[in-house]
């Protein structure tokens, strides 16, 4: 079902449309950022073709030939042998083609070819993914371009490419182009919880550094995520019990350490999350909707005796500020400024509003 994959709704309406329409094409080249789903998708059209118990014109996912579909079997080391050919999944149909080192080769087209030339021996219909499509060289973009000419009509191919632009025009000009777009954070926080791959926090993390990506989501360094976290749970801490200043400078010194120079809006997010949970329990909302919930405890002890009114001025502070990190300010002192002057927010005076040294 189409409905399990993350996220590109316009791609699965385009695709539901095609299937029930029975114009499935026989050559289809997916652009749109790696780990964006453009591989599942590809393997979602050779189980609705070769379903056993379809749903409508979907994959019912749980027949045989729908398991079968998914299991890919890899070769386990990277000899360039071993990726030669067609790697076939568990369905006898339906097989992946990956460039054995820089380039995909003419013999690995050939094979494709000669595959797709037969009928399907166990479904409807015979599918073949070509992963990275942009390390089409000249010699196999032609070998591929004899099969993407005239596909049987049992047969489809489907090119799959980060780069769309290192296509060659003719590769480009005979295949149904399929755009993909990146996923949004909450369609990737979703997914995350959803299928328990991680709790609400780091979920939420996981999503805002995906950058429109699953595979990065998934990727990312948790542990670089709890020590974001720690550093800044230190940050409210001081905010919260003890306007400590001191700790306040050293925290924003931290933040702006080189080490940590890609990490600086991330930062931020985590900072912007742990305010909104310690708002949250000042109001006395229920536990069930904080975020950072595996450090409850913390976040309890901060709540306690906190003006409300002041995690929303944090926020605004941080956000204000945020607006002026697009203009390239200077980072360091603006961190100065920003975290001093949230300490000095209280709930009935507004600080005055600052602004940053611009470089
Ligand atoms: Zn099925």
């Amino acid at each position: 079902m189409f409905d399990e994959l993350i996220g590109n709704d316009r791609v699965k309406e385009l695709l539901r449309r095609m299937l029930q329409s029975s114009r499935m094409p026989g050559a289809m080249l997916f652009s749109g950022e790696d780990g964006v789903g453009k591989k599942m998708f590809g393997l979602e059209i050779a189980r609705a073709l070769n379903c056993r118990a379809p749903q409508g014109v979907e994959a019912c996912g749980s027949c045989p030939a729908c398991k079968r579909t998914l299991k890919i079997n890899y070769p386990a080391g990277d000899e360039a042998d071993d990726f030669k050919g067609i790697i076939w999944t568990g369905h006898p149909d339906v097989g992946l083609v990956v460039a054995p080192k820089r380039v995909l080769l003419v013999h690995q087209m050939r094979a494709i070819e000669s595959a797709a030339n037969y009928r399907p021996f166990e479904g409807k219909a015979r599918v073949f993914i070509v992963e990275d499509a942009d390390k089409l060289n000249e010699s196999s973009a032609n070998a591929l371009l004899k099969i993407l000419e005239e596909p049987p009509p049992t047969s489809h191919i489907i090119l799959l490419t980060s780069r769309p632009a290192w296509l060659l025009p003719t590769i480009r000009s005979r295949c149904q182009v399929i755009r993909f777009s990146p996923l949004a954070a909450a369609e990737i926080e979703n997914y995350l919880t959803h299928n328990k791959v991680a709790r609400a926090a780091e979920a939420r993390v996981r999503a805002r550094v995906a950058r429109g990506s699953l595979r990065r989501a998934l990727a990312a360094d948790l542990d670089d995520f709890i020590e974001q976290r720690k550093a800044m749970l230190e940050v409210l801490e001081a905010l919260a019990r003890s306007d400590d200043r001191l700790q306040l400078l050293r925290s924003a010194e931290q933040l702006n350490e080189a080490q940590y120079k890609d990490e600086y809006e991330a930062r931020l997010d985590v900072l912007e999350t742990l305010i909104r949970d310690a708002w949250l329990l000042s109001l006395g909302a229920d536990t069930e909707t904080i975020v950072n919930d595996d450090v409850l405890p913390e976040l309890s002890r901060m709540a306690k005796g906190l003006d409300s009114k002041r995690p929303a001025i944090w926020i605004g502070q941080i956000e204000e500020m945020r607006e002026q990190l697009v203009v390239n300010i200077n980072r360091k002192p603006a961190t100065d400024a920003l975290f001093l002057t949230m300490a000095a927010a209280s709930a009935t005076e507004l600080p005055p509003k600052r602004r940053y040294i611009i470089k």
